[in-house]
C-alpha cells in the first residue's frame, strides 16, 4: 500500500522528507537553547563538597539548587551536611538554597525535642528554606515497645508547629515505592534486577512484622491534613508514584500538598500518557523537578567527569 502521490517523484519526495527532518532537530535544538536559558531549580540534591565542576554546570544550564540534608547516616554526618549546605548557601546565594534536617539519635531520651528545636531554629536563621525527613521515619526506627514510629507520632508535633511558625516547608521522603511490598525481581542466573533486591533492608514483601505501606502513607496523610498551614512537599512523588490518580486526590483534599519527582519519571511513563499529561499541566504549580544528584566529598576527577555529564544528562534531556 502506497500513499505516495504519483506525480512526486520518490528522488524529490526523499528531499523533502530530509528537509523536514533537519527542520525538526533545528527547532529541537533550539528548544534546548530556549531550556539553558531559563531559569530553572532543581529541589532535591545532595551536594556535600565545593566542587567548582556542580557550580560550572549550574552556571552553564542556569540552574539553581535545592541542597538537602538528610538524616539517614548518624550524628556526625548530619551535622556535617548541615555545615556544608549551611557553607555553600552563604559562599553562592545565586547557585543553592538549602533545607536542613534533625538527628534522629536519642529521639526517645529526655531533652531530644528541645535540642531538635533549638537547631532547627538556627538553621532557618540562617537560611534553611525547609525541613527533610527520611523513610528511617516510619520503616526503621522503632519506638521502646518496638512499635515502629509515623510521621504522625505526637513526639513530632513541636517541629511541624515549629515550620509553621517559621513559614518553612517540610521535604518528606517518607515509604518506597508499592513495590518494595511485593516480590524483588532477581532473574534465573541470580542477577538482582530491582533496587529491593540489592538493598533487603527495605524490602518489606511477606514481612508480616513490618509497617504495611497503607500504614506509612496513611500516617503522612495524618500529617498533611492536621497541618493545613504547614506546606507539605512529597519527594519522589510522595510515594505514590504508580498512579498519578493518588496524587490528584490529595492534591484537591490537601492545599498544603505539592510533590517532587526525582528518581520516579519510569513510573509516569507505565502510566496512560494522556492521564499524566492533564495531571501535570493541571497542577502544575505544586510539581517540582528535582534529581537526588550531587556531589560527595573526596570525589576523584573520573568520578567528578562522570558525574558532571551524568547530572547534564539527566538536567535538560
Ligand atoms: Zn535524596
Amino acid at each position: 500500500m502506497s500513499s505516495v502521490s504519483p506525480r512526486i517523484p520518490s528522488k524529490l519526495l526523499l528531499v523533502l522528507c530530509c528537509l523536514y527532518a533537519c527542520e525538526c532537530l533545528l527547532s529541537a535544538e533550539s528548544n534546548l537553547d530556549y531550556l539553558k536559558s531559563m531559569k530553572k531549580f532543581d529541589v532535591h540534591t545532595h551536594v556535600r563538597a565545593d566542587e567548582s565542576f556542580v557550580r560550572d554546570i549550574l552556571a552553564e544550564d542556569n540552574w539553581k539548587y535545592i541542597n538537602v540534608c538528610v538524616a539517614s547516616r548518624g550524628t556526625d554526618s548530619t551535622l556535617q551536611q548541615r555545615q556544608i549546605s549551611r557553607e555553600l548557601y552563604n559562599r553562592y546565594p545565586r547557585y543553592y538554597a538549602w533545607v536542613t534536617t534533625f538527628d534522629v539519635e536519642g529521639m526517645f531520651e529526655p531533652g531530644w525535642i528541645d535540642s531538635v528545636l533549638k537547631e532547627l531554629k538556627m538553621d532557618f536563621d540562617n537560611g534553611a528554606v525547609g525541613v527533610k525527613v527520611w523513610k528511617n521515619i516510619g520503616m526503621e526506627i522503632q519506638k521502646p515497645s518496638g512499635e515502629y514510629i509515623q510521621l504522625d507520632d505526637p513526639l513530632f508535633k513541636p517541629i511541624w508547629n515549629l515550620i509553621t511558625q517559621e513559614g518553612k516547608t517540610l521535604l518528606a521522603h517518607m515509604g518506597e515505592p508499592l513495590h518494595a511490598w511485593m516480590p524483588t525481581y532477581v532473574t534465573e542466573d541470580g542477577i538482582p534486577r530491582n533496587y529491593w533486591a540489592t538493598h533487603p533492608e527495605y524490602s518489606f514483601y511477606d514481612k508480616p512484622d513490618k509497617p504495611s505501606y497503607s500504614d506509612i502513607i496513611s500516617a503522612t496523610d495524618t500529617v498533611i491534613r492536621e497541618n493545613p498551614n504547614m506546606r507539605y512537599v512529597g519527594a519522589h512523588l510522595a510515594s505514590l508514584e504508580f498512579d498519578v490518580a493518588e496524587l490528584a486526590m490529595r492534591m484537591e483534599l490537601y492545599p498544603n500538598f505539592a510533590v517532587e519527582i526525582g528518581g520516579r519519571m519510569r513510573y509516569l511513563m507505565w502510566q496512560a500518557r494522556g492521564k499524566v499529561q492533564a495531571f501535570f499541566i493541571k497542577y502544575q504549580d505544586r510539581i517540582m523537578y528535582g534529581t537526588d544528584l550531587g556531589a560527595a566529598p573526596g570525589m576523584t576527577d573520573p568520578e567528578r567527569i562522570e558525574r558532571k555529564a551524568r547530572i547534564k544528562q539527566r538536567g535538560l534531556s
